[in-house]
């Protein structure tokens, strides 16, 4: 099936590569999906430059490269286009390895204040070497290198850059993609920008391939990932309803097997101390 890299003209939307060699249903792939038809939708007159990489993202379609996904690149790539007078934004769609390996570059390319949205596609795995743990894997979460589990919490990535320079940041998830939207569409008149949305992985985290939505679903209802932005100087967490229960989310996954009563408990309490850490945040930057 012949399928777009990329746009060739305005009219044109963006289409995912069905003949690259992801899982199926991966909630990476409708991620990016998303991200792309949504980008396009609001930066359509702005022409911006897409570069993906990652599981399930860059294997054969959009542009990519290890200079064309880490960010010291971007920023030279927009200073040369600010030397050359070319005002395009570019939109970085990556994978949760770069929180990690690429920490110090994202964490900085804010800086120069350039057109410039970075999402990632958060599977809290290095789905595509291995699955093993990355800084966003959740503790007691087993991993192929780690079968009793990851010992210590997540490293909040987002939170860590809210005072990086960045103009907006968020996250979100794929069972929302209202949600989504709007925080693309708010990103993207805010300028650099960061969005982190959990786009669970099915062999990493041991579900069946059609459950990918309802896992992440689980994850926002239980708050284990809380849906938040910081905007305008703003932290504020969207209301969810607590639908769902951290038991609920633990027991949709085999990475969460090993884990009996009490385990959940102390599972629970994570996700207490993860609230009340929103809690702050909420009161210490209202409007
Ligand atoms: S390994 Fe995970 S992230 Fe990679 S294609 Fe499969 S489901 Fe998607």
């Amino acid at each position: 099936m012949p399928i777009k890299m990329i746009q060739d003209t305005a009219d044109q939307r963006v289409y995912m590569n069905v003949t690259a060699n992801q899982c199926p249903g991966c909630p990476e792939n409708l991620a990016t999906r998303l991200v792309m038809h949504i980008v396009f939708d609001h930066l359509k007159d702005e022409d911006p430059i897409i570069f993906g990489q990652g599981c399930g993202i860059g294997r054969d379609f959009l542009q990519r490269s290890g200079l064309g996904t880490h960010d010291s690149g971007i920023v030279g790539m927009l200073t040369a286009m600010k030397v050359r007078n070319i005002d395009r934004p570019i939109v970085v769609i990556d994978g949760d390895g770069q929180i990690d390996l690429g920490l110090e570059d994202l964490a900085t390319s804010f800086q120069q204040g350039y057109k410039y949205l970075h999402v990632v596609c958060d599977n809290q795995a290095h789905a595509a070497s291995g699955s093993h743990a990355t800084g966003s894997t959740p503790p007691m979460a087993r991993t192929s290198v780690r079968p009793t589990g990851k010992l210590r919490h997540p490293k909040h990535f987002a939170l860590m850059l809210m005072f990086s320079g960045a103009e907006y940041v968020a996250t979100a998830s794929t069972s929302h993609p209202q949600d989504l939207e709007r925080k693309i569409k708010a990103a993207s008149t805010r300028l650099p920008a960061f969005i982190q949305i959990l786009t669970p992985c099915n062999p990493s985290w041991g579900y069946d391939d059609n459950k990918g939505i309802e896992v992440s679903r689980f994850a926002v209802e239980s708050g284990i990932w809380p849906l938040y932005e910081w905007k305008d100087g703003v932290f504020q967490r969207q209301n969810i309803m607590r639908k769902s229960s951290v038991r609920d989310y633990v027991g949709s996954q085999r990475r969460f097997a090993h884990l009996g009563d009490e385990g959940i408990a102390q599972m629970e309490e994570y996700v207490n101390d993860l609230n009340r850490m929103m809690i702050k945040l909420e009161t210490g930057f209202s409007a």
